[in-house]
């Protein structure tokens, strides 16, 4: 490789669509259409924080451009564009192919492609950079304020399973091969829930994607909205491979276990029917776990209707 602009030529520049002007100019250029409005989400990701320096460079390609995604799902936002920063120690070819293959796979998949970015040269991590461009009829955006006391609260996907994952990737103990095999997909490929997102439009009153933990970020949904919630744990839809977990691990990480990236949102009972066809439309599952009530606190009630007491922290906070 002979430098930067080389690197970005090989491995991200790819012709733009039709009307748009990707890599190579001062900026792109995206075609604005009347009567919609921008949704746009930026996320960073750091080495030895969001991701283990020896990942496949293939998935988090994916989960880099997939985490972006998932903000624009949450919105109800149809992805334009996006863009990518890299900080990056070296140019490894090995790491790049497979970076840029696993980014633009998934931005292929849904229409996003990569408009243009920054690349530079960092001293020792890796900082990936990536923001996203969507669009949506104006004044239609799916937000965290919109809850109403008397929704229903719905999750989609399933839980808990990315949670575990990291854990034992972070303890590799020997004798748990078989659990992490079934659970790192849930961490590694992330589905960004776009077709969800778009098709609740309309439908759903608020919508957050999941990144930190249900509990807290339903949370930002009620303290926002000015409600509260009471959740059924026995409607959680829990992934099956965690089915032999012990119960009190198995509660923290559905409850609380991060980089889920499925849509928690609320919609009034009346809208059941449609909610449920919306999803099959869309080829996800959801999964009614609970209800807004207007005192405001969250609480988890257990099969037998006591309240759960959660013992371990409520979710993730860079700073706590
Ligand atoms: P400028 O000097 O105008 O900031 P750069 O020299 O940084 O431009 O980048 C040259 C072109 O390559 C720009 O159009 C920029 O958007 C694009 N680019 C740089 N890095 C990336 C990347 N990682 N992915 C996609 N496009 C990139
Ligand atoms: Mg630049």
């Amino acid at each position: 490789m002979s430098g930067e602009f080389d690197l970005i030529r090989r491995f991200f520049a790819r012709p733009a669509p039709e009307g748009f002007l990707g890599p190579g100019d001062d900026c792109a250029l995206m075609p604005a259409e009347a009567g919609t409005e921008l949704a746009v989400s930026a996320d960073l990701l750091v080495e030895g924080r969001h991701f283990f320096s020896d990942v496949d460079p293939v998935s988090l390609g994916h989960k880099s451009l997939a985490v972006n995604l998932s903000d624009l799902a949450a919105m109800g936002a149809r992805p334009l564009g996006c863009f990518l920063s890299l900080s990056l120690p070296r140019a490894d070819e090995r790491w790049l192919q497979g970076f840029s293959r696993g980014f633009h796979a998934l931005a292929e998949r849904h229409a996003c492609p990569l408009l243009g970015g920054d690349t530079v040269r960092s001293n020792r991590d890796t900082t990936i950079g990536v923001t996203v461009i969507g669009q949506l009829p104006a004044g239609s955006a799916l937000r965290r304020d919109a809850a109403l006391a008397g929704d229903d609260v719905w999750i989609s996907g399933e839980l808990g399973a990315a949670d575990v994952a990291l854990r034992l990737l972070q303890v590799r103990s020997a004798g748990d091969e078989a659990l992490l095999a079934a659970a790192r997909g849930a961490l590694e490929w992330p589905q960004p829930q776009l077709a969800l997102g778009q098709a609740l439009r309309g439908l759903a009153h608020a919508a957050i994607d999941v990144s930190d933990g249900l509990l807290q970020d339903l949370g930002h949904i009620l303290a926002a909205s000015g409600c509260g919630a009471e959740l059924r744990y026995d409607a959680m839809p829990v992934a099956d491979c965690l089915l032999g977990l012990d119960a009190q691990l198995l509660r923290q990480a559905v409850l609380c276990g991060g980089d889920v990236y499925q849509l928690c949102f609320t919609a009034s009972p009346q809208a059941r029917p449609d909610i449920v066809r919306a999803a099959q439309q869309a080829g996800a599952k959801v999964s009614r776990i609970g209800r807004t009530v207007a005192q405001p606190g969250l609480t988890v009630l257990d099969a037998d209707g006591g309240p759960i007491v959660l013992t371990g922290n409520a979710g993730f906070d860079h700073f706590a």
